[in-house]
């Protein structure tokens, strides 16, 4: 069993993805060729902005959105404590402060309240000035934005989207990658919508954002290629990535529909002995993961141990908080300040979960899984689970 099958999808969509590779083979346009003009048209179409601007990856399009917006040395940035570690060290690299914040115990991502207390703190602190809000959608799921935003909006915040794992996801009729001042996506390979490489997007409404971010993945253009106004970066999408991802776009309203129906069917066999994961009523997810919460750290590792023996693949997204990275340990946080996030880390675990995940599939991990935690239960009370839940 594969943990997220990209060869069975490869095989799905074959003729198309060979011929629109073997077609940019043959144009000769590598870089920047019509192809990539035209994704990033359907791309800004199905997510509802007025721009997308296609970069080499998701970390790249965090870092053009933060230079766009001149972040820089002195500014706080407002990061979840549990997420992939890029959405932090885009941050860092351009020298501003990440700042990190706990999340939502029910939907992994950044917790209005406590987002709040540490833009309040920062400004008490005074060493720093808070200028961006990046909230990551994730796991397939949008953030709390209606929230986000009351807080963005009082404090005379910017909101970053980082939707490297959101694209497809859905809140109230609006579309992952729609809700920041800008948005950001990546297509690396196992993300939602992937390419067969490195590749992302930055979406926004701005017409002076978007003219930045275009000239910052070019070498800081201005009106022509060798014009070089401002100091920039190489960072754009290849051609053949961009043919790719439009064959793969076409294919992406059923892929969607179908990981939504695997989740469900998950939902359905797993709810009454584990805790599943929450979709709130508007939304949707992508399912970029389908993650459990176990109630210990040991249970968790057990359980991953005992799903290796039966064939199963099983990741855990993610072993460490942020903050908790050697990359950040002299941030001088205290162990206590994102509480949730370091108890999620101890305890999630995501199951295998794709568009073309079979019932038989889904069937064989949510039985190896009820197996686990009926053994631990009898184990642990010598009698028959009360009310099927083993807690
Ligand atoms: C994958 C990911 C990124 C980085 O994307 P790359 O294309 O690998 O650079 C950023 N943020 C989150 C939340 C991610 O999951």
């Amino acid at each position: 069993m594969q943990f997220r099958d990209l060869k069975q999808q490869y095989q799905v969509l074959k003729a198309g993805i060979d011929k629109a590779i073997r077609d940019v083979a043959a144009s000769g346009a590598y870089i920047m060729g019509p192809q990539v003009k035209e994704l990033e048209r359907e791309l800004a179409g199905y997510v509802g902005t007025r721009h997308c601007i296609s970069c080499a990856s998701g970390t790249d399009a965090l870092t053009l959105a933060l230079k766009a917006w001149d972040v820089k040395q002195g500014d706080a940035v407002f990061v979840p404590d549990f997420t992939f570690f890029s959405s932090a060290e885009a941050v860092s690299l351009e020298g501003a402060t990440p700042v990190f914040v706990d999340v939502d115990r029910d939907t992994f991502n950044i917790d209005p309240a406590d987002l709040e207390n540490k833009i309040e703190a920062t400004i008490r602190k005074g060493e720093s000035v808070p200028k961006v809000i990046i909230a990551v959608d994730l796991f397939g799921l949008p953030a709390n934005y209606p929230a986000i935003c009351r807080i963005a909006d009082n404090h005379g915040l910017l909101i970053l989207e980082d939707g490297a794992q959101g694209f497809g996801g859905c809140a109230n009729g609006k579309r992952s990658c729609s809700f920041g001042d800008i948005s950001t996506t990546s297509f690396f390979p196992s993300k939602p919508l992937g390419c067969y490489g490195d590749g992302g997007a930055c979406f926004t409404d701005n017409d002076e954002w978007a003219t930045l971010m275009d000239s910052y993945r070019m070498h800081g253009k201005g009106s022509s290629k060798y014009e070089n106004i401002r100091i920039g970066m190489n960072s754009r999408l290849d051609t053949i990535q961009a043919s790719i991802l439009q064959v793969k776009l076409r294919a992406f309203a059923g892929e969607l529909a179908a990981v939504n129906k695997a989740a469900a069917e998950y939902t359905t066999r797993l709810a009454d002995i584990v805790e599943t994961p929450v979709v709130p009523d508007g939304f949707l997810s992508n399912w970029a993961q389908y993650t459990i919460k176990l109630n210990s750290k040991t249970e968790r590792d057990k359980l991953q141990a005992y799903l290796k023996g039966q064939g199963i693949p099983s990741t855990v997204y993610y072993p460490s908080p942020i903050h908790r990275q050697i990359a950040y340990r002299n941030s001088g946080l205290p162990e206590s300040d994102c509480p949730v996030a370091g108890n999620l880390c101890d305890t999630v675990l995501s199951l295998p979960i794709h568009p073309y995940i079979s019932l038989e599939e889904i069937n064989e991990v949510c039985n190896a899984v009820k197996t686990f935690l009926a053994s631990r239960k009898r184990i642990k009370w010598g009698g028959t689970p009360i009310n099927g839940i083993n807690r």
